[in-house]
């Protein structure tokens, strides 16, 4: 079994890879998915949930890991695309872009969120990480 933070199912040469999940975390249904969604794909060990905001704050310890990952993934609830202005802004490359606003999950203010909705966040990120 993959450790949490590596992927070893798909990678080419079967070495360990370093995948970084940015959620956006934001407050709002679609925020709170990306948010439990890494959570969840830490636990099954697809990759590992990171702080974006320590990448906000420029914190070059933060900056310099993510920009060393094999693959970083940012999830953001809606087109804001705040997860992507933040890496974007300190320099770090995405490899990988999810929106869960254009998965046909409207966005909401009630934090209510459905256990099929994670898993559909969960399901686009593990496919497309799979596909590459
Ligand atoms: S991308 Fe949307 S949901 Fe996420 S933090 Fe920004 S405004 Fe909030």
């Amino acid at each position: 079994m993959a450790g949490i933070n590596t992927c070893t199912c798909t990678c080419e040469g079967g070495g360990e890879k370093v995948i970084l999940l940015f959620p956006c975390s934001g407050a709002s249904n679609v925020g709170q998915l990306t948010n439990q969604a890494a959570i969840e794909l830490t636990r099954e060990g697809v990759g590992k949930m990171y702080c974006l905001a320590g990448i906000g704050g420029r914190l070059e310890g933060f900056i310099n890991t993510a920009k060393g990952a094999d693959a970083v993934v940012a999830i953001d609830g809606c087109p804001a695309a705040c997860a992507r202005a933040t890496l974007e802004g300190a320099g770090v490359p995405i490899h990988h872009y999810f929106m869960v606003t254009e998965m046909g999950i409207k966005k909401t203010h009630t934090f209510d969120l459905k256990p099929e909705d994670i898993a559909l966040v969960c399901r686009r990120v593990k496919e497309a990480l799979t596909s590459t």
